[in-house]
């Protein structure tokens, strides 16, 4: 087994080392879960509803230990961290009422009675990244337990902190011993395993899109069930009839939230061309003055990025490019970037169509709205995306025209989980979130009875 040492992103020091599972390690924690799941799947609906409650009931407890957990492994600021925490306890409540609510269907055929049955699939893997260690492991966890599902859950490497802390207030909740189990590890070797072992029966993977194109092949040997939520390059629309004060205001936070670390970033801001000076006048002031700040002081808008490599990489990204104006950073340790606003030159530029994944926007701006909607529409990602309009009717018809998962008018809204969540095109596959989550962990059995 070998270690890997969790360093505090705001102040470059270590914080604890975390050992990592080996391949054999791996396979001994999935066969548990697999010889977990034939009790898991007989215990009651109302009974498992109750464990799942229970389980939310004992994070909310420790909706203050988890968020300090966030705030020091992955750089996060305490209002972000604690919104986190929270949604790992919603989202357990809300697919609580899923077990008491596994309903089939009654078809009418001739010469029978035909019914439908939802299934569990086995063990199910969640792969999660470490922008948001805590609610992408709800995402997955909460709706594949609620359906009787058990679950091994791979961490990122660089944050497995709070997971690792989910894992044990299971244990304290009462859900039996291989229902929900943390493997830290490595990708290529946990993660990789959870793709390969064939007592894993569907893998919930969060990532970069690169990745999540090696899971989707790897699962096709085994024709396993994937989800996959990927990266984003989401575009933020303002037309020159928005409220352009409430449109710069917002702007920021749609970006710069999570320190640009957010498959959903608004990162491109496409202006109409006649409110495109009055819009970046406004947004100047906006970005400047953000706190950015250690996330330990409860003030702090803004935190480190995670690593020293992801700032390496956002740095690469800004030294090609001329940059209009940025907001502030701290010196000394951590892993600081500014908010940083780059106004493009073309829609060729790779600021304007990779993935940054750290605190810079491009700007451009467009002439009219099929302009806007093709300009949006221009990549091959499609996972989220803002319409700032006065115009309902212009603003559903561009929110119907972008081809994306997740729109959001007049606002920058966060996920939901009530709602479906999800990427057209490279930013993902399948959805998560929302009454229908739980039967994607499952499958849909059919009986005809004849008469
Ligand atoms: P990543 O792809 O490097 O890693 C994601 C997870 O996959 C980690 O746990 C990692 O250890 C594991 N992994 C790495 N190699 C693997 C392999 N060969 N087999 C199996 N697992 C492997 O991504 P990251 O850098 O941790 O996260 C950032 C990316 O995640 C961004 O692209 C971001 O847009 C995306 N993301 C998407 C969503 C969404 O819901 N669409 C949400 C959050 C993040």
């Amino acid at each position: 087994m070998t270690a890997f040492t969790v360093v505090n992103p705001a102040t470059e020091q270590p914080l604890t080392d975390v050992e990592l599972a080996s391949v054999e390690q791996t396979d001994a924690l999935i066969e548990r879960a697999h010889e977990a799941f034939p009790a898991w799947r007989a215990v009651a609906p109302g009974e498992r509803a109750a464990l799942l409650r229970r389980f939310a009931g004992v994070v909310d407890a420790h909706i203050e230990e988890l968020a300090e957990i966030e705030v020091r492994n992955a750089g996060h600021t305490w209002g972000n961290a604690t919104w986190e925490a929270g949604n790992v306890r919603d989202c357990l409540n809300y697919y609580s009422a899923a077990p008491e609510r596994l309903f089939g269907r009654q078809i009418p055929v001739p010469g029978g009675v035909d019914i439908t049955f939802h299934e569990p699939l086995g063990v199910v893997g969640v792969i999660a990244p470490w922008n948001f260690p805590m609610p992408i492991m709800a995402w997955g966890m909460a709706p594949a337990l609620a359906a009787g599902n058990t679950v091994v859950l791979k961490p990122a490497e660089l944050t497995p902190l709070t997971a690792m802390r989910i894992g044990e207030l299971a244990l304290e909740a009462g859900l039996p011993e291989g229902v929900l189990t943390v493997v830290p590890g490595k990708g290529s070797v946990v993660g990789q395993r959870f793709v390969t072992h064939p007592l894993v029966r569907k893998v919930c993977f969060t990532g970069s899109t690169s990745v999540g194109k090696g899971v989707m092949a790897g699962c096709a040997e085994q024709v396993k069930r994937c989800t996959l939520e990927l990266g984003g390059k989401s575009a933020n629309v303002v037309f020159a009839d928005a409220d352009l004060a409430a449109a710069a205001a917002a702007a920021p936070y749609a970006v710069f939230d999570n320190a640009g670390q957010d498959c959903c970033a608004r990162s491109r801001i496409l202006v109409e061309r006649p409110a495109y000076d009055e819009f970046l006048g406004l947004l100047e002031p906006a970005v400047k003055g953000m706190a950015v700040l250690d996330p330990s002081d409860k003030g702090s808008q803004m935190g480190p990025l995670i690593s020293q490599a992801q700032k390496d990489v956002v740095q690469g990204y800004v030294d090609e490019v001329d940059v209009a104006f940025t907001g502030p950073a701290p010196d000394g340790p951590g892993f600081w970037v500014p908010p940083t606003v780059v106004l493009a030159d073309s829609t060729e530029q790779r600021i304007w169509r990779e993935e940054v994944f750290g605190p810079v926007v491009a700007v451009l701006p467009f002439d009219d709205e099929a302009d806007a909607v093709a300009m949006a529409n221009d990549t091959d990602y499609g996972l989220s995306g803002s319409i700032f309009t006065g115009d309902v009717g212009k603003a559903l018809r561009v929110a119907r025209g972008v081809q994306a998962g997740n729109l959001s008018v007049n606002s920058h809204s966060a996920v939901r989980y009530w709602t479906p969540f999800g990427g057209y095109k490279q930013s993902g596959l399948g959805r998560e979130l929302g009454p229908d989550a739980p039967n994607a962990f499952t499958e849909e059995k059919n009986v005809f009875i004849a008469h």
